[in-house]
């Protein structure tokens, strides 16, 4: 399946940097802040340590007002020091929250460093609790580690520990993947509709009884860049992916519609009566924020694995110039349709050595630099105007919707900055 677009060079040949240091990221514990809201029936078990318990704990601080669906089970040091047998208390914790929680129909272990130092065999769990628990609850393992990962991992690793257990199907279908908020997975169902497709699943469901089924018939499409492992995971059960850049901004849901449409051979006219409105919409509503943005000079630094497509965005509807777009991974056949389409110019790099980073940063000065927590302090104490990369996973950013609201997480700072500057001055 291939995608057409107008621009046949862009990045795709640019030479990658590849550096391998110290690298500022959260680990994909954090995934699961996401993860829980969109699985309904869900619930999220990590095996790990304190740090593991306080991160989640801060992140979602939110929910200690609610029955959580998401839990740590803490590995103490005589766990550590392999002297308690941590599997058989395991089984005990899980057996207890289930008792508990008979709302509970999806239960993930979720791996941490500790759980991966002392090698709890978690895949081994998984299938001793599953049929100690199954058909009432199926128990997934996957791991969400910070040794060798980054925080959108974790949506990636999750994902594609349910493929293996999607059930066979012949039926001709289309499968949307990644973890959208429900009111984005609503829009996109009802331009899908509008396009007359109507066999649309999504992975991850809401609910468990909603989970797809899969086989040789079924096509699918990915709404993340990070999305690697389950779309690998996906192919090998026989679903055909469909290329196309990432449903950022107005262009790119236009081109991501289009290759669905494509496939499944939606007529122009029907195309084109599906998105004429929300696509003049987006339009505009990315405008109010060109002036902001235009001309404004940009540096991503590694973090989400959304950078691509974002500095896609940003370069090619808001009219900013990136400078250097970093990625923790270059996945170059699922970014391949947005590399050609990013304006030939920026550093591309992969990975981090965040030393060296900083120095080409400093020198570049560039006006907007999106990057981790940890970056963006000392970096606005330092000057610079800077945007949370995490944000862009909390907030919904997809389809033609929220294009202005996607442009206005990136002209807000900017704006902010002009602010200060202007009340500043004598
Ligand atoms: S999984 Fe590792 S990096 Fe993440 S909070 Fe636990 S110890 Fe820290």
């Amino acid at each position: 399946m291939s995608f057409d677009h107008p621009l046949p060079t862009g990045c795709s040949a640019t030479p990658v940097l590849k550096e391998r240091g110290q690298r500022e990221v959260f680990c994909g514990l954090t995934s699961i802040i996401w993860l829980h809201r969109k699985m309904q029936d869900a619930f999220f078990l990590v095996v790990g340590s304190r740090t593991c318990a306080h991160l989640l704990q801060s992140a979602a601080g939110v929910m200690i007002f609610a029955e959580p669906r998401f839990g740590t089970a803490i590995l103490e040091e005589k766990d550590l020091a392999g002297l308690a047998d941590a599997n058989a208390e395991l089984d005990r914790e899980v057996g207890r929250l289930l008792e508990r929680r008979p709302d509970i129909r999806q239960l993930f272990l979720v791996g941490s460093c500790p759980s991966e130092v002392i090698k709890l065999d978690l895949a081994r769990a998984a299938e001793r609790l599953n049929s100690a628990h199954a058909p009432h609850v199926r128990v997934y393992n996957y791991s969400g580690s910070g040794i060798e990962t980054t925080f959108t991992q974790g949506e990636d690793a999750c994902l594609a520990a349910m493929v293996p257990s999607l059930e066979e199907t012949d039926a001709e279908e289309l499968l949307v993947i990644g973890a959208l908020p429900d009111v984005v997975e609503d829009q996109c169902s009802a331009l899908l509709a509008a396009m007359g497709i109507t066999s649309v699943r999504m992975l991850p469901a809401r609910r468990s009884t909603n989970i797809p089924r899969i086989g040789r018939n079924t096509r699918f499409i990915l709404t993340q860049p990070f999305l690697g492992d389950t779309a690998a995971a996906l192919t090998k059960r026989g679903a055909q992916r469909i290329e196309a850049p990432f449903p950022f901004g107005e262009e790119g849901t236009t081109l991501w519609l289009k290759a669905v449409a494509a496939c499944f051979d939606v007529p122009e006219a029907t195309f084109e009566a599906a998105t004429a409105a929300p696509r003049a919409r987006a339009q505009k509503a990315v405008a109010a924020h060109r002036e902001t943005l235009e001309g404004k000079s940009l540096f991503l630094f590694p973090d989400s694995q959304m950078e691509i497509p974002l500095a896609r965005f940003l370069a090619r509807e808001c009219g900013m110039r990136p400078l250097e777009i970093g990625t923790p991974y270059l996945h170059r056949a699922l970014t391949e349709p947005e590399l050609s389409l990013l304006p030939y110019g920026p550093t591309l790099s992969e990975g981090q050595d965040v030393d060296l980073q900083l120095e080409r940063h400093a020198r570049l000065a560039p006006d907007l630099t999106v990057c981790g927590l940890g970056l963006a302090n000392p970096l606005e104490a330092a000057g610079f105007t800077t945007k949370w990369a995490i944000e862009l996973v909390f907030t919904p950013v997809h389809f033609y919707e929220q294009a202005g609201d996607l442009a206005g997480l990136f002209s807000r700072p900017l704006r902010r900055r002009a602010l200060l500057s202007t009340e500043g001055r004598p």
